[in-house]
């Protein structure tokens, strides 16, 4: 987008959000427009952004529903919605099968990845994606940061070849699904940014307006114009919302993980993280590796064996499992896909047995296959191994 068209984008937003009973302020923190309802009676100088308010997320506060609803009962409703507006829901991509610069898919607007980067033909259907995606970034602040976890579903609404007026008229689809939810338009603010992006084609500038729920961000709707090497760049209306965010905004509950992980489960948030992301990149046939996909299996494998091996790993990731494959068809069986974690997670284990104790290589096996060999075959002193397993469960 050229500066001239962005300007007068912008100032189409402006227009629309004003027509719809949004007032436009400034924040006096962050310097970002951001939009609220006239009816907001309210005086907030700033915009509600979770780094504007120190991630205090007072929509807890706000009035609850009477029961819950699942994720999964959300996620039907949603795509039954758009459905109903002309969005035909379409599979997910693998979550390894990013053609752009990601080792990992990360946003459901990957769906259009060999359009983009391929230069293959413009596809103008608008879809609906509910699409597993994995974001590193968000790891580190699983565990001090409520709301943040490295793997969710990103749902969105995707037209490519989208005008302006077209993408609007998506974003006011959105706050209706969102008004239909309980969630209020008096409670959200909208914050309008311009930023430079590059997908790998080359910079371009991007409109977005972010959703903020009393605090929550939920989501963001871009437009965004594409450069391609051979042929005029791509308009994208990309409209996409964190679908367990907004599972936690519509229930209220006290945590963000309190409807992701199984009642009974009292583990800490990083390992319920790890356990999560480490099922979805399996079941997607990813595999352990120095580089690339297999690198972040095997980080999350390494964390679990280091800091929680001995927990109840196993079955929350056969939980996990049968979350993620709600979204995405497994390319690797439940079976499967808790040995080829074991393995990994394990390999660390029977890596520190083997220098601790001296003893004989472990080859690609389960800590009990290891210690069934050392025991049977090789003579080693079972108390002196099963205190060293011992240690290897302590650390936590
Ligand atoms: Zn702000």
């Amino acid at each position: 987008m050229s500066a001239e068209t962005l300007i007068e984008n912008s100032l189409v937003v402006h227009a629309f959000l004003a027509e719809k009973g949004w007032r436009s302020q400034i924040c006096t923190k962050c310097g970002s427009t951001f939009f609220i309802k006239t009816s907001n009676s309210t005086n907030s100088t700033f915009c509600g952004w979770h780094k504007c308010n120190n991630g205090t997320y007072p929509f807890r506060t706000l009035s609850k529903r009477k029961s819950l609803l699942t994720i999964q009962q959300i996620n039907t409703r949603m795509r039954e919605y758009f459905r109903s507006v002309g969005f035909i829901p379409i599979p997910p991509l693998n979550i390894a099968n990013a053609a752009g610069q990601t080792d990992l898919v990360i946003a459901g607007v990957q769906v259009f990845d060999n359009i983009i980067h391929n230069e293959e033909p413009i596809r103008e259907d608008p879809f609906f994606i509910s699409q597993p995606c994995v974001r590193m970034q968000f790891q580190p602040q699983v565990e001090s940061q409520e709301g943040t976890s490295s793997s969710f579903v990103n749902v969105c609404t995707e037209k490519m070849g989208a005008g302006i007026t077209q993408h609007l008229q998506t974003i006011d689809q959105w706050c209706t699904f969102l008004s239909q939810m309980g969630l209020h338009m008096n409670d959200f603010v909208l914050v309008l940014r311009t930023r430079t992006n590059d997908w790998g084609t080359g910079a371009f500038q991007s409109l977005e307006l972010f959703f903020s729920y009393g605090g929550l961000e939920l989501g963001d709707a871009a437009f965004v114009l594409i450069p391609q090497a051979n042929r005029d760049p791509i308009p994208i209306s990309d409209i996409g919302f964190g679908l367990e965010r907004i599972a936690w905004a519509v229930n209220k509950t006290a945590s963000y993980f309190d409807l992701l992980t199984p009642w009974t489960s009292t583990e800490s948030r990083e390992l319920h993280d790890a356990c999560r992301t480490l099922s979805l990149l399996v079941l997607c046939g990813v595999q352990a590796s120095n580089k690339g996909p297999g690198l972040q299996f095997r980080r999350f494998a390494k964390l679990l064996s280091e800091k929680y091996y001995g927990a109840e790993l196993y079955a929350l990731i056969q939980y996990y499992y049968n979350y993620w494959a709600q979204f995405i068809e497994p390319h690797v069986d439940c079976e499967q896909t808790l040995l080829r974690a074991r393995l990994e997670i394990e390999r660390f284990i029977n890596r520190r047995l083997c220098a601790e104790l001296k003893l004989p290589r472990p080859d690609e096996e389960t800590t009990e296959d290891y210690l069934n060999r050392l025991v049977y075959l090789h003579g080693a002193n079972l108390h002196e191994l099963r205190n060293t397993v011992q240690t290897c469960k302590r650390q936590r």
